[in-house]
């Protein structure tokens, strides 16, 4: 039986008559229940500390304003929901707090409901310092929300949430029933911690409302939360109702831009961002009537297209509901934007977007640009709004934006660690002299660390390996995360597929002149992958040679795969100074093969070769369902030479017309390609094959007696480059626009084709 404990409450003194709550502490899951049917208002239910397994809370009851209905760890942080587990709340005047989900996942579509059941949703109720730590589904797009906010009145703060890895939003407001509308939530002083990128739509961190119910107000406070390398996609936060404030939250590092997908009348003032120059960090996204962008303060803002640090959409004339409606009547004023690559106006101009900003102001706004391009660009007339009191201290404008002036400014950081003008001549432009960064200690509970910079390679000890038959094996086992394996010259055979579950780097021995030498040590295997990389895993191999000749006679060996099962976690690959032969024991023996359901944050070739192939270097094209998935964010490759690869260098697919992903990015320089993509029997016939690339360089190469190679354009922006590159004979690149129509847009430039290769 639980402890059933009366208890005098002493603020109950002051009621006419004395009231008693009781305090249930319960340790199992019958205990709670049963605790949980007989709560009244002034009742708390103490989970004892420990474990609790597959645990799916339900709490719900009528609290007061003054008594309330508990239910708290019996030490916060010390309680933790691990298993097939959530929590869902209905009623009102509910408060729980002190819970850590972590170690599992939820068997539902959400970890945390604010409500039982459609009729029962919370009201005036509190669910604050409760971590939701790596709680995710195993399958990336096996999708769930982890915090879904229903009913009025309701409070979420102090909660922790980081590591979400699959499909689903972080955190939804949802709006499907009147009683959600109208709101009146806050969402306060959370911690929104790492999200990776998630490589498909999906990935927000925050969204409030639906296209369906955009017409309705939510009427949501979104105030004092940090987010922290929130990366899931190009919408941080995406606004889809009307009538939301969100005000001085601090987004650090994080991938995308807050969004005001659909809805009108809403406020975004005092916010600071922070790009810390990473790609792909951006501000505020401008869509639909009579949003208001004041006193927002951004630095090191590195987005352009959608993802700037200021983007105006272009409208749909007439919009549909789920498209885009046009902007009228902004008002964006006093915004500091400093340090930063783009802002754009009349953003995603096309046939379809075809009507401009109107009735809006952009007025006081300081700003300064990050490099030598464009800085204020226009994608379509301006005239819709009216330009005031601006002022940039360096950047390139678009000559369609009516005069903005350009002067050289001193700035200074004030106390509050943002910069301001020096001297009183500017001193009103930009934003207030009085905003507050929020500090990263006051949002989640102080009683859970925040994460610590990743550890990564090379971080731990250095472990000598001898030569001979799987002393390799033997030395990966004991290996820790960060752990380096340090070869001796000499051969290595290794009998069992390498499972590479954590962080783990290789190297060879490095010669008197202090270069690492790759003919030292040579690694030979003898099924049909070396390495196998799962859950957790990331490889770097250094100096090292990898003869393919001792593999079996199987189609579809691999120097490296990935797991057969859904990966969570995206990876990193790094070869250095690595060589690849004698891959030819049968057909398609693939260097990297990546599989479906994982992803890498990068892969990284430099300074190496292969030779002897009969598949392709990379292969990352098993996200085949065309909804905007892929493998690999950022493949690069430079300084390599590739000799008789039968099925090409690579091939990436990103399928589908999806717009929500800034990936994949490629990248192939100053590199050597002789006799590649001349498979007879393969069914691309290419010596590289781009499909939905975002974001492609190659140059600086040259390609001799190889089949040509081939880029597919499809949705977006894409930028492609080739710059400087030879093509010899029938290797010149094929370039095809799946959907765009218009002058190409692929810049080529110092291209040499031989003789024969010129058609
Ligand atoms: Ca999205």
């Amino acid at each position: 039986m639980f402890a059933r404990l009366s208890m005098f409450v002493a603020a109950c003194i002051l009621q006419a008559s004395p009231a008693y709550a009781d305090q249930f502490r319960v340790t199992s899951q019958g205990e709670y229940f049963t605790a949980a049917k007989a709560v009244r208002a002034g009742d708390t239910i103490i989970l004892a500390n420990g474990t609790w397994r597959d645990f799916e809370i339900i709490l719900t009851g009528k609290g007061t304003k003054d008594r309330p209905i508990v239910l708290k760890a019996e030490d916060s942080g010390k309680v933790a929901i691990t298993g097939q587990s959530n929590l869902r709340i209905g009623g009102e005047h509910i408060e729980v707090s002190g819970l850590v989900f972590r170690d599992g996942y939820s068997p539902s579509g959400e970890v945390i409901s604010f409500r039982r059941s459609k009729a029962d949703q919370a009201r005036n109720s509190r669910i604050t310092e409760i971590v939701i730590d790596g709680f995710s589904k195993p399958g990336r797009f096996d999708d769930d929300y982890w915090v879904s906010l229903y009913g009025k009145n309701n409070r979420f703060d102090h909660n922790y949430l980081a590591g979400k890895t699959n499909k689903g939003v972080t955190m939804a407001v949802r709006l499907d029933s009147n009683e959600s509308r109208d709101n009146g939530h806050r969402i306060d002083h959370n911690y929104f911690g790492p999200r990776q990128n998630l490589g498909s739509n999906g990935g927000e961190t925050l969204r409030i409302g639906t296209s369906t119910y955009s017409m309705y107000n939510s009427g949501t406070i979104v105030e004092d939360n940090f987010f922290e390398n929130c990366d899931g996609e190009v919408e941080i936060i995406s606004i889809k109702s009307g009538g939301n404030i969100v005000r001085r939250n601090v987004f650090v590092a994080s991938r995308g831009a807050l969004t005001l997908r659909h809805g009108n009348n809403n406020v975004i003032e005092r916010n600071i961002f922070f790009g810390q120059n990473k790609d792909h960090t951006g501000g505020i996204r401008i869509i639909n009537e009579n949003q208001t962008v004041t006193g927002n303060y951004m630095e090191g803002l590195r987005g352009t297209g959608f993802a700037g640090a200021l983007t105006v959409m272009n409208g749909v004339p007439n919009s549909p509901v789920n498209r885009y409606v046009q902007v009228s009547n902004a008002r964006i004023e006093h915004n500091s934007i400093l340090d930063s690559a783009r802002i754009t106006f009349g953003a995603g101009s096309d046939a379809e977007r075809s009507a401009a900003p109107i009735s809006s102001v952009f007025a006081d706004n300081l700003m300064s640009s990050s490099d030598e391009g464009r800085f204020l660009e226009a994608d379509d007339d301006t005239s819709g709004i009216s330009f005031s009191n601006n002022l940039v201290i360096s950047g390139n404008i678009s000559s369609q934006i009516s005069a903005i002036p350009v002067q050289k400014l001193a700035l200074a950081r004030a106390q509050n660690g943002l910069l301001y003008p020096v001297g009183e001549a500017f001193s009103n432009r930009g934003a207030p002299r009085d905003l507050v960064v929020l500090p990263r200690n006051q949002a989640g509970p102080v009683w859970y660390l925040k994460p610590a910079a990743n550890s990564g390679f090379d971080t731990g000890n250095v472990v000598t390996v001898a030569p001979g038959e799987d002393t390799l094996g033997a030395a990966l086992a004991s290996a820790k995360a960060g752990d380096r394996l340090q070869l001796a010259a000499g051969e290595y055979t290794v009998n069992k597929t390498m499972l590479i579950d954590r962080t783990i780097s290789i190297s060879g021995p490095v010669d008197s002149t202090g270069s690492l030498n790759v003919a030292g040590a040579i690694i030979r295997f003898s099924r049909p992958a070396l390495f196998e990389i799962a859950e957790g895993g990331n490889l770097r191999l250094t100096a090292v040679g990898i003869d393919g000749a001792e593999a079996p006679d199987n189609v579809g060996n691999s120097v490296i795969r990935t797991s057969a099962m859904p990966m969570q976690n995206n990876f990193a690959l790094e070869l250095d100074q690595v060589s690849v032969s004698n891959l030819t024991v049968n057909k398609f023996f693939d260097v990297i093969a990546i599989g479906k359901s994982t992803m890498a944050d990068r892969i990284i070739i430099r300074r190496s070769t292969f030779s002897n192939i009969t598949g392709m270097v990379l292969n990352a094209a098993a996200e085949t369902d065309n909804y905007g998935q892929y493998n690999a964010e950022y493949v690069t490759i430079e300084d390599s030479s590739f000799n008789g690869v039968q099925n090409g260098i690579a091939n990436i697919y990103r399928g589908g017309t999806d717009e929500s992903t800034f990936g994949p990015h490629f990248k192939l320089t100053n590199s050597r390609a002789t006799q590649v993509g001349n498979n007879k029997n393969s069914a691309f016939g290419t010596g590289l094959l781009l499909h939905g690339v975002q974001d492609t360089t190659i140059s600086g190469n040259s390609f001799r007696d190889s089949a040509p190679i081939k880029i597919v354009q499809t949705v977006g922006v894409p930028i492609t480059v080739l710059a400087g590159n030879s093509f010899g004979a029938g290797a010149q690149p094929v370039i095809e626009e799946m959907f765009y129509k218009g002058p190409s847009r692929v810049e080529i430039r110092g291209t040499k084709l031989t003789a024969a290769g010129a058609k």
